[in-house]
């Protein structure tokens, strides 16, 4: 095991990584901008850094400046949480390269699953169900008018390094084809510094489920059952949940095992999440990968006991995973509402600034992951995430029931939050029922 892992990250995250650092004994480093030196998380944190200015670019996205800490500190690996430099698959090789370990995978592996198109191949040949579209990168404009004719409008094109819900395009006939692919390509090409794009059917009214799994250097990977994070605003998960409602058992379970055979032939060491749309009879079409620790995690952690962190740290420190497949199973239902400081009643504005009342929620089943204490000041700059609740029940109506309850005590002030959203959310019979699809916030909150 390491002696001191650094971590590139901060907020909540850089919490989540403490804790299961010291679980394991291990000492753990943080870094940190100017706008974060008051940050009373980094107190739980063996020592902290301050690595620059608030910019991102300057500080949390400074590689120099990262590895200069890491040697400073002295430590054996560097943990990139999510966000910031944790799909960077150059960071990832530059680690390698200053002999310290990159807790996530190789820069091979990360290539491999990262990039769109690149996953797409290695998909097919797992078997893992991946949208009708182009075999590959468009290479030219009449074999995209091609593709698109035979699987039938709408089509979606889609960047290959795009991410973030940048770098696509929904085309309703030939004409707007045509034009998009060019603007597209272009547009990649100076957002992505890669102008690859890609077609895919365009699925008019779809679930998000993804697949949690995770591999280590042996040769080894297993999946942890799915999450549905369908409740979404602008591409932006609100609340997920483990198991996906309503959905057959045995589809569900060999698209898990699909996505751990994905894994395993990419040699992936890690943790990783396998996404899919989900069409209204209930077939899967992958989305991409993501070759990192999610938002979302808790979820899985709550019903299959699994720590994803500290394995995903074990499995980067050469250890074989400690379970096989038939040693996870999942018991009952967890939800997860995320906390953002934004204003839901003002089309979700950032609100960031001073939070005077901050009362977490506890009691059985209740689980709150956050770096915030009253006192706290949020910064204007990062991400307006500020919290997580998760909570765990025996069945979905009782995690739901758990959830209304735990929000109910949830304060939070005078930074308005999506707390009172997530209330509302927790009654409506739409949540409620189970299973709506990607657009149902969005038309709700019209
Ligand atoms: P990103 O890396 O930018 O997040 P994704 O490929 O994961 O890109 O797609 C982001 C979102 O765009 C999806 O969650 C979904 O809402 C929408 N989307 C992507 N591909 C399709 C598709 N083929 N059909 C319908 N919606 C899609």
């Amino acid at each position: 095991m390491f002696r001191r892992i650094l971590i590139a990250n901060r907020g909540e995250i850089a919490l989540r990584i403490i804790r299961a650092c010291h679980e394991l004994g291990v000492e753990a480093v943080c870094v940190y901008s100017q706008a974060d030196k008051d940050a009373a998380y980094l107190r739980l944190a063996d020592r902290a850094i301050c690595i620059g200015p608030a910019p991102a670019k300057d500080s949390y996205l400074n590689i120099s400046r990262i590895i200069s800490a890491a040697e400073v500190a002295d430590v054996d690996a560097i943990h990139p949480g999510y966000g910031f430099l944790a799909e960077r698959a150059d960071f990832s090789e530059i680690c390698r390269d200053c002999k310290i370990e990159f807790i996530g995978p190789s820069p091979e592996a990360m290539r491999k699953l990262g990039d769109k198109v690149e996953a797409k191949n290695y998909a097919r040949v797992a078997k893992v169900p991946v949208f009708p579209g182009s075999e590959g990168a468009i290479e030219d404009e009449e074999e995209a008018v091609k593709t698109a004719a035979e699987i039938g409008y709408p089509v979606i094109i889609k960047a290959a390094a795009g991410g973030g819900g940048r770098g696509m395009r929904v085309c309703h006939n030939e004409a707007s084809l045509r034009t998009n692919l060019r603007n597209c390509a272009q547009e990649a090409r100076a957002a992505f510094g890669d102008g690859s794009v890609f077609l895919e059917k365009f699925l008019e009214k779809a679930r998000h489920v993804e697949v949690q799994v995770i591999g280590d250097k042996h040769g080894h990977a297993v999946h942890l059952f799915e999450r549905d994070c369908s409740m979404q605003r602008r591409h932006q998960k609100l609340i997920e949940e483990s198991p996906a409602p309503g959905v057959e058992r045995k589809k569900i379970n060999a698209v898990c095992e699909a996505a751990a055979r994905l894994v395993r032939s990419a040699e992936y060491a890690g943790a990783a999440t396998v996404e899919f749309l989900m069409d209204d009879d209930q077939n899967f079409y992958m989305l991409e990968v993501n070759t990192r620790v999610q938002v979302e995690h808790p979820v899985t952690e709550m019903v299959t006991g699994v720590d994803i962190v500290q394995t995903s740290i074990r499995v980067a420190a050469g250890e074989p995973l400690p379970f096989k497949q038939k040693d996870i199973t999942t018991a009952g239902h967890a939800i997860e509402c995320r906390i953002n400081a934004e204003d839901p009643a003002r089309g979700f504005m950032p609100s960031p600034g001073k939070v005077e009342t901050w009362r977490v929620p506890g009691g059985p089943g209740v689980r709150v992951d956050t770096h915030i204490s009253a006192g706290d000041r949020i910064p204007p700059t990062y991400d307006s995430m500020v919290g997580k609740l998760i909570v765990h029940a025996d069945d979905r109506d009782a995690a739901i029931r758990r959830a209304a309850r735990a929000l109910a005590e949830f304060e939070v002030g005078p930074i308005k939050s999506t707390i009172p959203m997530h209330r509302e959310l927790m009654a409506d019979s739409a949540f409620v029922r189970g299973g709506v699809d990607i657009h149902f916030l969005e038309r709700r909150l019209k």
